[in-house]
């Protein structure tokens, strides 16, 4: 590495918490599939920020809106209307099919909010006593880091030295439709659900899960809630993961992607049922919903449509997939996913996925590994054939060698 990017990444280890451990590369630029780092080297960005970059880097009609919003007012507070609020929030309920919308920031408060509306719906409409509202949640599930996001996890690393966490809910295996009707109770408020698992190393459920889950979820009157942060806003190839099975959730959370690449910007999206249990006061957030990450959701969206972006997603991930099955490598366990979002799971006893991909960084392709055994693969959906077909070669490149080393 040169003298630049040691800096770099000395001072992040001497200044920084040491809360991530990333790939020894030292990034200063990106444009569209693409990123250089300090010493002018380009990659293939194929893992897209953990799906945030779906436009790619500095989509220039984002960049456009963004300048051109933060020249004229950037943020206010909810504590007065704005031109730009009402028109994202329309726009993502007309794409969405969902009736109200709330803005927060990050994913994590995007889902708190879900969780808080879960709870109040149980309390004042659905009749549930006052502090006995369930919340079923999926094993192996990641919603984000808040202390309440982690006390439904199942993951031991993330909590960890956390607790004590916050009561009331239960977990149950993902992919169970069974598993899910016997643990409603009367006091279930809601169940909230990953349509594929992202952080988990892209699980994908049984086929006609989603829809088992809706039928039960309404005959208990039970809220079915839908963390669409990594799968939806065309990540699968559809515009939401829950529309493979044409399933209708009674409210979702959106984030990532809907930033455009450039901003944090989250969404909890729902029927009005259920969004009108927020009351003035109840809930809010100082920058949710500020006039620049509306402008920047709202032009996001609409580079989403307009750009074909959905499509392209289906289209080259079925590709994409395809060729990565032809690879043959007896280090590879599985290889899966759905549009534009697909992981290659190893055998451990044969090569850790955080080895391969420094390998695949070597080849200038850039991906992360999801827990010690999966590569995944999110590239920005305005990825071309050409463009794959170019990981592809470098991805069997490294495939390859792997496989070669191991047969030795
Ligand atoms: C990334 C993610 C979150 C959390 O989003 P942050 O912006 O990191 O808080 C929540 N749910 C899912 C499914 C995610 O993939």
């Amino acid at each position: 590495m040169s003298e630049q990017g040691e800096r770099a990444t000395f001072l992040e280890e001497e200044f920084g918490a040491h809360n991530y451990k990333p790939l020894p590369v030292v990034l200063t630029r990106g444009e569209g599939c693409w990123v250089w780092d300090v010493e002018g080297k380009s990659y293939l960005d194929m893992m897209g920020a953990y799906s945030a970059v779906s436009h790619g880097h500095a989509h220039p009609r984002i960049v456009a809106r963004l300048t051109q919003q933060a020249n004229r007012l950037s943020v206010v507070s909810r504590a007065y209307h704005t031109d730009q609020l009402g028109p994202f929030l329309q726009k993502a309920c007309q794409l969405t099919g969902m009736e109200r919308a709330l803005p927060m920031n990050t994913g994590a408060e995007a889902v708190e909010t879900a969780l808080k509306a879960a709870r109040k719906w149980a309390y004042k409409v659905k009749g549930v006593p006052e502090d006995k509202a369930e919340i079923i949640v999926c094993r192996g599930n990641f919603h984000g880091r808040t202390l309440t996001v982690i006390s439904m996890s199942s993951e031991p690393q993330y909590r960890d030295g956390f607790g004590p966490f916050t009561p009331g809910f239960k977990l149950i295996p993902y992919g169970d439709s069974a598993a899910l009707e016997k643990a409603i109770t009367p006091n279930t408020a809601a169940f909230l659900v990953e349509p594929i698992q992202g952080e988990a190393g892209i699980v994908l459920p049984p086929e006609g899960y989603l829809k088992a889950c809706e039928t039960l979820c309404r005959r208990h009157n039970v809220l079915l809630i839908c963390d669409e942060i990594q799968t939806g806003l065309g990540r699968t190839g559809k515009l939401l993961a829950s529309m493979h099975e044409s399933v209708k959730p009674d409210a979702i959370t959106l984030g990532k992607a809907l930033g455009g690449g450039i901003l944090p910007v989250s969404l909890f999206m729902a029927k009005k049922e259920v969004m009108d249990v927020f009351k003035p006061g109840d809930h809010g957030s100082t920058f949710g919903g500020n006039p620049l990450a509306c402008a920047v959701g709202l032009e996001a969206l609409s580079v989403l449509i307009e750009e074909k972006l959905i499509e392209n997603s289906a289209v080259l991930g079925a590709y994409f997939l395809e060729e990565l099955k032809k690879i043959a490598c007896p280090a590879v366990k599985s290889i899966r996913g759905k549009g534009l979002f697909i992981g290659v799971e190893f055998d451990l006893t044969m090569i850790t996925a955080r080895e391969v991909c420094l390998r695949l960084m070597k080849e200038g392709v850039l991906s992360k590994e999801t827990h010690e055994t999966v590569v995944r693969f999110a590239p920005a959906l305005i990825i071309t054939r050409e463009l794959i077909d170019l990981a592809v070669i470098k991805i069997k490149k490294v495939f390859e060698e792997i496989a070669h080393e191991k047969r030795k």
